[in-house]
């Protein structure tokens, strides 16, 4: 009945007793079966939600519903949520079976025993830890324990999954590969799943949304390839994308957009792009890597300094203005550190921010 608003925070406000704003004013809502992301720099405010949604700290103000229903005033053990910890929290005397089947074995959600296994068994099947069912946690490796701790957080068959960085304690490949699994078995079972993390790659990997952060203000709440490619202001343009995108500052007057080096008729610009009238004044240019490349007519000259391999493409770097900026190339691109080029910008690609990073372009 609710399956678009499956979840739904509404104007949802935290201040510390320090009197700190951590959130403010914040509405979103997610579609059942989902897997939203909750992205954004520390200290942007995302635990302090994560905990308000769980149960574990009370708002200021605002509503929280699951399935239509407010559970503010729900405590946290009778909102039908999962939840996984960074640091898994598992319980080290007990093996992994037993860890598993905990959630079952305790309180009103207690079970017969055998029962519990049943279910237990089912969930460590699908999260592929069957053969570690003897085994403590301390035996085995950090994907291997996230997976236990998801499996418990599941047991339950909870409504609702939350994520707080779960895989920030492994090394950078399991990262990868954990979260590949991470999306496909929260798509197997199911469950809508929200997933905090501070890493945009992650975010643009994982998410069937993001909610990008920042200061306790939601910036954009959109699909990875919107946050990437239609940024709402400066911030979600700088936040997302690597390798992060080039800013210039520029001046607009007499119909021109100019640089340190270049200039751009406003009227070359795509008149569908405007968000706001262009008005006489100082800007920020920014353009992704990718859409500011060598060409013989490239109005920008720059020299290369440095070339970062990056696998299949190159970082070209450049000195511009005093700030460093990225061009990214392939591999067949013949030019070499010390090369003094002319790079072109895609006109319908760039993006145009006040000094207080509203999008005006
Ligand atoms: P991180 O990624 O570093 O965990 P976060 O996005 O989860 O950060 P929160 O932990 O939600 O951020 O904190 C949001 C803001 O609220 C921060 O400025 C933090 O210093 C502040 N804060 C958190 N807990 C409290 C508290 N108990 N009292 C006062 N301020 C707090």
């Amino acid at each position: 009945m609710n399956d678009e608003n499956f979840v739904q925070v509404k104007n949802l406000r935290k201040v510390y007793e320090n009197g700190h704003e951590a959130i403010k004013d914040v509405s979103f809502s997610v579609k059942k079966g989902d897997l939203v992301c909750l992205l954004g720099p520390s200290g942007c405010g995302k635990t302090t939600i994560f905990n308000m949604l769980a149960g574990l700290l009370t708002p200021t103000s605002g509503d929280i519903l699951f399935d239509g229903k407010s559970v503010v005033k729900t405590a946290p053990k009778d909102r039908q949520i999962g939840y996984v910890f960074q640091n898994y929290a598992l319980y080290p005397h007990m093996t992994v079976l037993q860890n598993v089947m905990f959630p079952l074995t305790v309180g009103k959600n207690k079970r017969p025993k055998a029962e519990a296994e049943k279910v237990a068994r089912k969930y460590m099947n699908l999260t592929q830890i069957d053969e570690f069912a003897d085994q403590k946690p301390d035996q085995l490796s950090g994907g291997q324990q996230q997976r236990v701790a998801i499996a418990r957080a599941l047991v339950q068959e909870p409504k609702i999954l939350l994520m707080d960085e779960p895989l920030s304690n492994l090394d950078a490949r399991l990262r990868l590969k954990i979260r590949e699994e991470i999306r496909s078995l929260v798509k197997k079972v199911g469950i809508t799943t929200l997933f905090v993390t501070h890493d945009q790659e992650e975010a643009l990997s994982i998410g069937d949304k993001i909610i990008l952060f920042n200061d306790g203000v939601i910036q954009q709440d959109d699909l990875g390839q919107n946050l990437y490619s239609e940024p709402n202001n400066y911030f979600v343009a700088n936040f997302v994308g690597n390798p992060v995108i080039d800013n210039f500052s520029v001046e607009v007057k007499d119909g021109k957009v100019t640089g340190s080096d270049f200039e751009i008729a406003v009227s070359d610009l795509k008149q569908d792009r405007f968000k706001h009238e262009l008005k006489d004044g100082k800007y920020v240019l920014s353009v992704r890597p990718e859409n500011i490349l060598p060409a013989e007519s490239g109005n920008v000259k720059v020299t290369i300094q440095d070339i970062e391999l990056i696998g299949r493409e190159r970082i070209l770097k450049f000195n511009h203005d005093g700030i460093q900026a990225r061009s990214l190339v392939d591999l067949e691109t013949p030019i070499k550190a010390g090369d003094n080029i002319n790079l072109k910008m895609r006109l319908d690609r760039i993006f145009i921010f006040t000094p207080e990073g509203e999008r005006v372009y």
